[in-house]
């Protein structure tokens, strides 16, 4: 957002001055102050809107591993020992909320019933199978189904195949985020949009219209949004409208969450019994991007139409809520986790292009090795984009 002469009445006065200005109150944000925690640094967490207002307060709440396309197809796009990597990051995304956050008492829906990912065609199925025996390969459980099995177990028809990953996790992403930040001990900000970053003598002036912070470091947590804050960002985070459904709720049927047609689609069963279905944004490739919160009629017609497709046991079951959100798209498909390219002290952590909540809390722990050790993080360094 720009700021006119005549809006910009910021109290020159009221300035807080703190060691990092996290802005982004997201999973990334929140897991970053999460991590800074007992480095003894005064956290402030900034946000433009309320906790959760962007992605983390509007997706699936699916906590897999891997990224938007199939592990042989990451095999075939970064080779097979990076693609190894990056599950074993994700992989280890799981083990660390476990252990830290869920083994503390915070609940947020956390339940580890493994995932599905369904193929909408024999084609998908054999990617599947060849990704199976890869991952199988590698010690990671995963099992392949058959039709009967996914109607049985997904109560859903018209898949040829699939796969269960049987270590996947989901949440309710919300209570994930404000346990997190509970725990953290920073100071949260909502309401205070950042309108400018400006380089001082020690640090950092963030500019809010409510405050000014005096930073030494300033992470940018702000993913989709982050080339409004920043020019960098404007050829590597894409801001990508992804669009959802919830039903009322029916009986369970659904053993656990399901990616299907090469990643893009998405349905799980929440614990009141709703069904939740996402994706169906390759309809509207160009024009679902950028930041505004806007439900796409056509879209929405797709997910119903899937619906009645897959789940004919459902054919009158009422909508009650759709929403959107803004994703971060990276230009190479990975996130970006380091810090500017030539701004000592201004760090980056976000474009996970549609999977943030797989990644996040891993992610923040590799930026917090960053800021605190000088520890550089394998495969995903905002480095590689260079300034
Ligand atoms: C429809 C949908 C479904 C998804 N499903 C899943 C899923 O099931 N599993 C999964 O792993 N991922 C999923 N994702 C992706 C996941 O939600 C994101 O990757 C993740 O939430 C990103 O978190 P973040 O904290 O980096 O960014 P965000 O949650 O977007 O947070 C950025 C924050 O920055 C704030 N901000 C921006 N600009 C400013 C400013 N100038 N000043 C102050 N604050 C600012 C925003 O208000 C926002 O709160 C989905 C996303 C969408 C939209």
């Amino acid at each position: 957002m720009t700021v006119s002469y005549w809006q910009d009445d910021a109290p020159a006065t009221d300035a807080v001055e703190v060691d990092v200005a996290i802005i982004g109150a997201g999973i990334s944000g929140a897991s970053v102050a999460w991590w800074l925690r007992d480095a003894g640094l005064r956290v402030a967490l900034i946000d433009k809107g309320d906790v959760c207002a962007g992605a983390s307060g509007r997706n699936a709440g699916f906590v897999t591993c891997g990224s938007v396309e199939h592990f042989s197809r990451e095999c075939d796009r970064h080779g097979e020992a990076n693609a190894l990597t990056l599950w074993q990051m994700c992989q280890d995304n799981l083990r660390l909320i476990e252990e830290h956050l869920i083994a503390d008492g915070l609940e947020c829906g956390y339940r580890r019933r493994g995932s599905y990912s369904l193929a909408g065609s024999p084609h998908e199925a054999e990617v599947l199978a060849k990704t199976a025996a890869q991952l199988e390969g590698h010690g990671v459980r995963v099992t392949v189904v058959d039709e009967a099995h996914i109607a049985r177990h997904c109560g859903a028809v018209g898949f040829a195949g699939g796969v269960i990953y049987h270590d996947d996790g989901e949440v309710h992403p919300v209570r994930l985020v404000r346990g997190i930040i509970e725990r953290s001990g920073a100071t949260v900000y909502p309401h205070h949009e950042v309108r400018r970053i400006d380089q001082t003598r020690d640090g950092f002036a963030v500019q809010t219209r409510l405050r000014r912070f005096d930073a030494s470091l300033v992470v940018l947590a702000t993913n989709g949004y982050s080339a409004d804050l920043h020019p960098w960002f404007a050829d590597k985070i894409y801001p990508t409208r992804g669009q959802i459904l919830v039903t009322e709720p029916v009986e369970p049927f659904l053993s656990a969450p399901c990616y299907a047609n090469f990643v893009l689609d998405y349905f799980r069963q929440l614990e009141d019994g709703r069904v939740l279905i996402g994706g169906f944004r390759q309809l509207a490739r160009e024009t679902e991007v950028g930041t505004a919160d806007i439900v796409h009629p056509e879209i929405h017609a797709a997910l119903e139409a899937f619906l009645a497709r897959h789940f004919p046991q459902l054919d009158s079951v009422g909508i009650d809520y759709r929403w959107s959100g803004t994703m971060g798209f990276s230009a190479d498909g990975l996130p970006l986790v380091g810090a500017l390219p030539g701004k000592t002290g201004l760090y980056i952590i976000g474009g996970y292009t549609a999977h943030g909540i797989g990644w996040g809390f891993k992610a923040a722990q590799l930026l917090a090795d960053l800021i605190l050790e000088g520890k550089q993080p394998p495969l995903i360094s905002a480095r590689r984009f260079g300034s």
